[in-house]
């Protein structure tokens, strides 16, 4: 199969190296983004916060982004929208930027494709993957913590730091934590299995357009980030600050967005 991607070349400064961190659930893709745009001071976009970016710029469009099945997805459309619309609202000079969860399918990776030939820049995905078993192992023992993640459908999703003496509560403000609702069992093995089936085709186009970097999710975090940063061309040179550095705990490519604000439904589009 041959694939014929126009490539526009517009040398600019900005951006000159795309992200995508991809995997099964469970595979540490938030904990291992989380590190790096700790370490970089790279601003990170996943799909559920270009979802809500896209959804504030542009409120006469809110049905456009709905969940279209029973995960909680936007359609791709609406998706790749959100993301191109992030992506054009990063400064200027921006040297990397962390994609967590993305691109999620072929027509997201053309997309970004598309996007770094642009400007010049860089694509690259780094992929974790694991076994079924270590990662459904994982997804049970994963706790969020619904008073620290402000999220408007109580439905957080980013991991939460336990206590040491009582690993039930949360570290931040004490409260108990649980399970996140989309790791329920039978869920998350039908998300695993959709990412599985997206990934395959995916994985095999980005083969020839652009560096994928496999990283062994059995690893722990603190092996991994050397090897993500090597291929990231970050690991000897860090990124220089920029005036707004992100906030803890998520660094995020956008603003941050008042609950009252971002209405009834929050999309979360991952890995199909
Ligand atoms: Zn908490």
């Amino acid at each position: 199969m041959t694939t014929s991607i126009p490539e526009p070349r517009r040398p600019r400064d900005s951006c000159p190296v795309l992200a995508g961190v991809i995997g099964p659930p469970a595979s540490g893709k938030t904990t291992l983004t989380r590190e790096l745009a700790v370490l970089t001071r790279a601003p990170v976009i996943s799909p559920r916060s270009a979802i809500r970016a896209a959804r504030l710029a542009h409120p006469a469009a809110t049905a456009a982004f709905e969940p279209v099945n029973e995960l909680g997805w936007v359609s791709d459309v609406a998706l790749g929208f959100a993301l191109r619309h992030t992506l054009a609202a990063q400064p200027a000079g921006t040297s990397l930027v962390l994609l967590e969860n993305l691109p999620g399918d072929v027509v997201q990776l053309l997309d970004l494709h598309l996007h770094v030939s642009r400007l010049d820049a860089r694509l690259v995905l780094l992929v974790l993957d694991a076994d079924d078993e270590v990662l459904a192992s994982r997804a049970a023992g994963r706790r969020v913590c619904q008073t620290c993640e402000q999220d408007p459908t109580a439905d957080p999703h980013a991991p939460a730091a336990t206590q040491r003496a009582d690993p039930a509560r949360c570290a931040g403000c004490g409260q108990p934590l649980t399970s996140r609702t989309d790791d329920a069992t039978d869920v998350l093995r039908h998300r695993t299995r959709r990412h599985r089936a997206y990934t395959e085709p995916l994985l095999r186009l980005a083969a020839t357009l652009g560096a994928v970097v496999v990283l062994d999710a059995h690893l722990p975090t603190s092996a991994l980030v050397p090897l993500a940063l090597h291929a990231l061309g970050a690991e000897s040179a860090p990124m220089p600050q920029r005036e707004s550095p992100s906030e803890p705990p998520m660094p995020s490519g956008e603003p941050p967005v008042p609950a009252a604000t971002t209405g009834r439904v929050h999309p979360r589009n991952e890995q199909p």
